[in-house]
């Protein structure tokens, strides 16, 4: 069984964000770059599946510029067996990016495709229920354990009252939460190995895609400074303030 990964290259979560002076996106040009968490998850279950003799194959994905290859370098290391990259310098929204997963898919023809269920930059969580439409596949979101057996995958996701579990005939998409598995440490043979293993290109002109996007950005800014605290002594002096501030009777 071949299992694609799709990954995405974003600001480092340790980073703190700042917006842009004249609001036109995020102030990124010079931060920690590194592989969307929730897909370092993804790229840590497909490489699990392979130990355990479920899958064959695991092939990674990214689209991005030509520096991404960083992060399909980092899914090598982890232990996927080969990466490809989508080059593009285009701003990719989640319809686009549904869509150069879509024509990979199609390409690679896996039974099993994982990605994560968000990516921090953007948080939209669309791209897997975009790709599983496109696709015309099954879809499991959030998924906190993942069984493959018989040509199905019996997934438990994460939903508002607790957890539920669905089965789902093979070829699926699933996406990967944080409580799926911990992502190993990579150590530097891996490092080395993962240098040695193919990374192919393809521009993404070659896949003839409509990507342009009708959602456009009109503004970013700061969320407004919260007002300072005041700290209270006692419980007293806090129900007098409720009642003499906040008007609570
Ligand atoms: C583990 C977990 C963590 C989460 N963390 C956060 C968080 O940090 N921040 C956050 O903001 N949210 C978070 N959420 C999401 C949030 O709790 C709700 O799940 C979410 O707001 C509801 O969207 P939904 O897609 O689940 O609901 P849906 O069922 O898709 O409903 C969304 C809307 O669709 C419409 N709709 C749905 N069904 C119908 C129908 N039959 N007829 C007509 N209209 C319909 C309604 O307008 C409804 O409000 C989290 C959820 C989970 C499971």
């Amino acid at each position: 069984m071949k299992v694609l990964v799709g990954i995405k290259r974003v600001v480092d979560h340790n980073v703190r964000v700042r917006a842009k002076a004249d609001g036109s996106g995020a102030d990124i040009a010079s931060a920690k770059m590194s592989i969307n968490p929730f897909d370092e998850h993804a790229v840590e279950e497909a490489v699990r599946l392979k130990e355990a003799g479920v899958a064959t194959e695991v092939v990674v994905v990214t689209a991005g510029a030509a520096n991404a290859q960083d992060v399909l370098r980092h899914a090598l290391a982890l232990g996927a067996d080969r990466a490809i990259l989508v080059e593009t310098t285009d701003h990719l929204n989640s319809l686009a990016s549904a869509k150069v997963l879509r024509e990979i898919a199609k390409r690679e023809a896996p039974q099993l495709i994982l990605i994560g269920k968000q990516a921090i930059d953007d948080d939209a969580a669309e791209v897997g229920q975009m790709l599983a439409a496109l696709l015309n596949v099954g879809q499991a979101t959030f998924a906190s354990t993942i069984k493959i057996a018989n040509g199905k995958a019996e997934v438990t996701r994460e939903i508002d009252g607790g957890q539920e579990t669905v089965e789902l005939t093979l070829p699926a998409v699933i996406t990967a939460d944080l409580r799926l598995n911990d992502p190993r440490y990579i150590k530097l043979p891996n490092m080395m190995m993962a240098k040695k293993k193919p990374l192919e290109t393809i521009a993404i002109a070659d896949l003839q895609l409509n990507t342009v996007s009708k959602v456009a950005t009109i503004n970013v800014a700061e969320p407004p400074a919260r007002a300072v605290g005041k700290m209270l002594n006692s419980v007293e002096e806090l129900i007098e303030v409720l009642q003499a501030q906040v008007k609570v009777n």
